[in-house]
């Protein structure tokens, strides 16, 4: 079985468009398919009409949330699209979402940059802006080189546009998803950089909101990191969850669908979502 439960598309920060990820993925030959969008489902409007023959597309959203002031993300598998709980949450979020490029754009301005509100809209043409549109903007303007570089002097934790006091906290995520019927899932704990202590916190703060998963597997992590998650998972008693968290096609690392298996004594989320 192939399994990918974390992937975007350009609803917000990917670059094929929701049809041409599930294509990209039937060729890829998954089984289990999730798109997992920055704070929006928007993708799944548009393959409502799609029927594929093997693959199931499990209805997931990536939420941005904070913990402790830190941000964290939280994904949300297998949510009814059409529930009460989903449109609040996506409506708040996307209000979150807006309020929060605007500040970015201000605080890129006053760095020197100009027109960035203007700028990042072009380059986001119409998608759910995140802070890989200003890292382009960065680029396109000759501020810095690469994303790397975007990321480490404007955008990463602690620098100007790394705005996150308006993002839900994770008690309130993790009750919208259960409240949509999904299973609340621990993105890819290992990109927080959080010592042990502090990690086995935010499981069973994340556990005791409700939160009922851990991703275990996501693109870009070594061996060593997958074996420490999958023991914590574990020993929390938690469904593994993994996914790529696929952007763009060509991005080492994060290839669509390169998933490995889960390690034995893993209990795997997607036989216990029905
Ligand atoms: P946002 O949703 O606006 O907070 O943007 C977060 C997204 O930016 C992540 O999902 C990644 O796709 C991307 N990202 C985060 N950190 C980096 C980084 N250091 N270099 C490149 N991309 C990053
Ligand atoms: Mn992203
Ligand atoms: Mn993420
Ligand atoms: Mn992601």
């Amino acid at each position: 079985m192939k399994i990918d439960l974390h992937t975007h598309t350009s609803m917000s920060d990917g670059s094929l468009s929701p049809l041409e990820l599930v294509k990209q993925a039937e060729l890829a030959s998954i089984d289990i398919l999730s798109i997992t969008d920055h704070d929006n489902v928007n993708a799944y409007d548009d393959i409502k009409k799609l029927k594929s023959s093997k693959m199931t597309v499990t209805p997931g959203i990536e939420f941005s949330s904070e913990w402790e002031k830190l941000g964290v993300h939280i994904v949300g598998l297998n949510i009814q699209l059409d529930s009460d709980a989903m449109r609040t949450a996506v409506d708040s979020q996307s209000r979150a979402r807006l309020l929060r490029a605007q500040r970015i754009a201000e605080q890129l301005d006053k760095l020197g940059l100009e027109n960035s509100w203007e700028g990042v809209q072009e380059i986001a043409a119409g998608g759910v802006i995140g802070r890989p549109h200003f890292a382009q903007l960065l680029i396109k303007n000759g501020v810095v080189k690469d994303f790397k570089q975007a990321f480490r002097k404007y955008l990463g934790a602690g620098k100007a546009g790394d705005i996150k006091q308006y993002w839900a906290p994770y008690q309130q995520i993790i009750e919208w998803i259960r409240d949509a019927n999904g299973i609340a899932v621990l993105a890819h704990p290992k990109k927080y950089k959080l010592t042990r202590t502090k990690l086995v916190k935010l499981v069973d703060d994340f556990c005791a909101a409700g939160g009922e998963s851990i991703e275990v597997i996501s693109g870009n992590q070594t061996d060593d990191v997958t074996r420490i998650l999958s023991k914590l998972c574990q020993q929390k008693n938690m469904f593994a969850s993994c996914g790529s968290d696929f952007h763009h096609p060509g991005q080492a690392g994060c290839e669509l669908g390169k998933v490995p298996p889960l390690a034995t004594g893993c209990k795997a989320i997607w036989e216990n979502w029905h």
